[in-house]
């Protein structure tokens, strides 16, 4: 029986660390690149907030901007002067054609909004999102994630609270379902890169096909960069790789963990917003505290620097991760970005879902990540194994890095 007053002592499940060699994992504080734990144990993280903390832990410009909004009232409860000017910030990322902004609280709730959005916009209801994809936790775009293993027994298409499902990397798939269901598609649903399918990039042939497949069928397209948001430098990571989107979703990174997301749109897409059609309600949503939070993170990410930083690192960090396997005679790749990234025990990055699904091995990637964690390491408790960088990952924190790296990799062998 469980004994906590809150379940399994964590409001999400994605947060919780098993105990490992009898020790639980309860962290005390965050900052820059480190956790430290409740018996003042230091890990370098590579969780960062599930990809929110991409300035690091409790930047000081963060905190500073947040502590200000906070003496100043977080929630004054009608129109406070920084919202607009965070909105303003964050549409840089949509560059000329992506210029319309609304707030809301969650990842979640920015899916939800941009689903909305695009149903007022077409006068249809179905979308369509990726199997294997992560957009939330609401129960209509939760499926794909769950019960896409349905599909895959009864071969068709399943439709389920007005949403389908298409395959990322399958050109085939996408006719397919332009084919059947075409005439009914508000909108496709996807990630630039699916985080939850171990970090699988789509390819730009792909996401040329659905810009056009889309454009052709009156189909809105939906970007969920949630978890990629800011990944890549202040652009549109899905204009990046060949994917023109009429609605962009935001959040983690934008707030450096406070919690804020967005719906990104263009003119044409947010005239519903403009004119009422589609209503935006909730209590925080642009609250000052939050925007505060945006308008520092933005404002730090104006310097490139650190972003030729990040990516160096990163890379460093790949070469570093996939050598450390090598020396062992185990094969391991890595895929993504060198600012979020997954670990494979493959010669070859998966293309599509099942082969990710084949390919994935829960057993080692738990392995790997004990043994990073008793030499001062911590990730994503994830099948999948997804590391998160940050502006604060510096030298001292490649080298506990790799270090343990090193270790998992011997043990991993044994
Ligand atoms: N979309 C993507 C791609 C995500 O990765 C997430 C969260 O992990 C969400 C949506 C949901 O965001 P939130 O957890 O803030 O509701």
């Amino acid at each position: 029986m469980n004994a906590l007053t809150v379940p399994f002592g964590v409001s999400s499940r994605a947060r919780s660390l098993p105990p490992l060699d009898g020790k639980g994992f309860t962290v005390a504080r965050s900052q820059g690149a480190r956790l430290f734990d409740t018996e003042g144990r230091s890990f370098v993280d590579y969780g960062m907030a599930m990809g929110a903390t991409l300035v690091g832990h409790a930047h000081p410009e963060v905190v500073e901007a947040c502590t200000k909004a906070l003496e100043n009232g977080p929630m004054p409860g009608f129109p406070n002067d920084i919202e607009e000017a965070a909105g303003a910030a964050l549409a840089r990322i949509g560059g000329a054609r992506v210029t319309r902004v609304t707030f809301t609280t969650t990842g979640t709730e920015a899916v939800h909004l941009a689903c909305r959005i695009a149903r007022a916009n077409t006068g249809r209801r179905l979308i369509a999102k990726a199997v294997g994809g992560y957009d939330g936790w609401f129960d209509p775009v939760r499926f794909g994630l769950v019960e896409s293993a349905e599909a895959e027994r009864t071969n068709e298409r399943p439709v389920k609270e007005d949403t389908t499902l298409f395959r990322v990397n399958d050109i085939g798939d996408l006719d397919a379902l332009f084919e059947e269901m075409g005439g009914d598609l508000a909108a496709i649903l996807v990630e630039p890169m699916l985080g939850n399918t171990g970090c699988l990039v789509p390819e730009r042939s792909f996401f040329e096909h659905l810009t056009r497949r889309a454009r052709e069928n009156g189909t809105m397209i939906i970007a969920d960069e949630v978890m990629v948001g800011l990944r890549r430098g202040v652009k549109l990571v899905s204009e990046d790789l060949g994917l023109m989107p009429d609605l962009v979703t935001l959040g983690k990174a934008i707030g450096s963990g406070v919690p804020v997301a967005a719906v990104l749109g263009t003119p044409k897409a947010f005239e519903v917003v403009e004119d009422g059609t589609v209503p935006c309600f909730g209590t925080y949503h642009g609250n000052p505290l939050v925007a505060s939070a945006v308008l520092a993170t933005m404002k730090l990410l104006e310097d490139q620097s650190h972003y030729t930083r990040l990516f160096d690192w990163g890379a460093a960090l790949r070469r570093a991760v996939e050598d450390a396997f090598a020396a062992e005679g185990i094969t391991a790749i890595t895929t993504g970005f060198d600012s979020v990234f997954s670990l494979w025990f493959t010669d070859k990055a998966p293309r599509v879902y099942e082969e990710a699904k084949a390919k994935v091995r829960p057993e080692a990637t738990k392995q790997v990540s004990d043994s990073l964690r008793r030499h001062g390491v911590v990730g994503l408790p994830s099948p999948w194994g997804r590391y998160f960088i940050s502006l604060a990952h510096g030298e001292a924190e490649m080298e506990i890095t790799v270090n343990a790296f090193r270790e998992a990799a011997r043990d991993l062998a044994r």
